[in-house]
């Protein structure tokens, strides 16, 4: 067992560092409070070979690991937290999970725009009545001909307002087997957007109409029977999640470091301050050991080909839960300097509040844990009537 990065892996680390310090950190505050998808940012880290890392080259991708992903997420999350989206909406979004099971058609028409940092893509799951329990999403593809029509809605789905490829999961059949995913293109026929939304975090959603949406053939990505992969797809979107809290956390984390070391109070800096030391003591084993949890599971996926669902649960749940004790500690740290918008702490609060239910809340996943844990799974619904007696 080594717990260090290789060679390699170090230096396209600080490679990644330095493209970021030296184009990111100007504007990194304006970004974070600039509403839409920063195409400027997406266009430059795909000319720098940071789109695609883990697709295969044949596919137009950088051909590299799941490790190299996060490690880049990272250290652009450690210069610019709101380009770490950037890098999301690149390697770890729905167009990961897209990629992994596109047909060479789908590449064929999509790939190149959003290998380019030109186009994004957005995953359509929730519904008003399907969020945790997301098995009861009712959008349907019904049957029509060669093709489908789609009908239905979708709420909180990030990046909608730009994005002009959808991953809309879907119901072929009743049950979680007739549950599949389609691609839908703004503009289609009967596709239209609802009223802008703001999440807390900054981030626009709009709501997603389909009446009566005419579905090619070709324009299924998994058809019934696809829901158990496309979640196995969707634990790579749960790493990016995973990789960005935590990495926001450690940002704040510096930041507040830094500023304990400087300001003074009483005629001491912050830091001497026992009080304020414990907090920093206690983020640096909780940002720490979320790390390794992290990298064990990102390396273990790059064996597996995709990351399993108990390691995915385990290191989300840590990296939600230190990113967001760090970056709230932070806070704390800096009074109201942590509390002011000119500062990016009160950022990183705002964003890691919010993975802590995107992806999968910490309650899910801490009951898939716990399913790893007794090797069984637990049925969330209420239990079954019992048959009357025969005769
Ligand atoms: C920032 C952000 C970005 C998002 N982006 C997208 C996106 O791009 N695409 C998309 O489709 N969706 C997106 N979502 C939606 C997200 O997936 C859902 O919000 C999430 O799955 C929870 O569903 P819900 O909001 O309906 O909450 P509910 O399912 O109503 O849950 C409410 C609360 O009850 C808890 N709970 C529910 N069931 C259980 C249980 N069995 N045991 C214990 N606790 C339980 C939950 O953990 C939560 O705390 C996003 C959400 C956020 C906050």
């Amino acid at each position: 067992m080594d717990f260090e990065l290789t060679e390699e892996q170090r230096m396209f680390a600080e490679s990644v560092r330095k493209f970021a310090e030296a184009n990111l950190v100007e504007g990194r505050v304006k970004r974070a409070h600039t509403e839409g998808f920063p195409f400027d940012v997406a266009k430059l880290m795909a000319e720098n070979g940071l789109f695609g890392i883990a697709i295969p080259e044949k596919d137009g991708g950088q051909g590299g690991s799941l490790m190299d992903a996060v490690l880049a997420i990272e250290q652009v999350a450690l210069v610019c937290p709101r380009s770490a989206d950037v890098i999301q909406a690149g390697n770890f979004g729905a167009f990961r999970t897209f990629a992994e099971y596109a047909n060479p058609a789908q590449k064929e028409r999509y790939f190149g725009p959003l290998l380019r940092g030109e186009a994004v893509c957005s995953v359509g799951m929730t519904e008003p009545e399907a969020g945790s329990a997301l098995t009861d999403l009712k959008t349907s593809c019904t049957p029509d001909g060669k093709g489908y029509r789609l009908t239905g809605g979708k709420i909180f789905t990030t990046n909608s307002d730009e994005a002009n490829v959808f991953v809309v999961y879907c119901r072929f059949g009743p049950g979680t087997d007739g549950i599949g995913s389609v691609l839908v293109e703004r503009g289609m026929d009967g596709f239209t957007l609802g009223p802008l939304n703001r999440y807390m975090n900054g981030e626009t959603w709009r709501p997603l109409y389909f009446d009566n949406v005419r579905i090619e053939p070709e324009q299924v990505l998994l058809g019934p029977g696809g829901f158990k992969k496309q979640m196995s797809g969707f634990n790579v979107e749960r790493i990016g999640n995973s990789s960005r809290a935590r990495a926001l956390g450690e940002f704040a984390f510096n930041l507040a470091r830094d500023h304990a070391l400087t300001r003074q109070q009483f005629g001491r800096p912050l830091a001497e301050f026992q009080g304020l030391q414990w907090k920093f003591a206690e983020a640096k084993v909780q940002l720490d050991a979320a790390q390794l949890l992290l990298y064990r599971c990102a390396t273990r996926a790059d064996k597996l080909g995709l990351p399993s669902a108990m390691d995915t649960a385990i290191a989300k749940y840590a990296c939600n839960t230190s990113g967001w004790f760090a970056a709230n500690e932070a806070m704390q740290v800096m009074g109201g300097t942590g509390y002011s918008e000119d500062v990016l702490v009160e950022f990183c609060v705002r964003k890691c509040r919010g993975w802590m239910i995107a992806g999968g809340s910490l309650e899910m996943r801490r009951n898939r844990i716990a399913e790893g844990v007794f090797g069984r799974s637990f049925s969330q619904r209420p239990p079954r009537p019992p048959r009357p007696a025969a005769g």
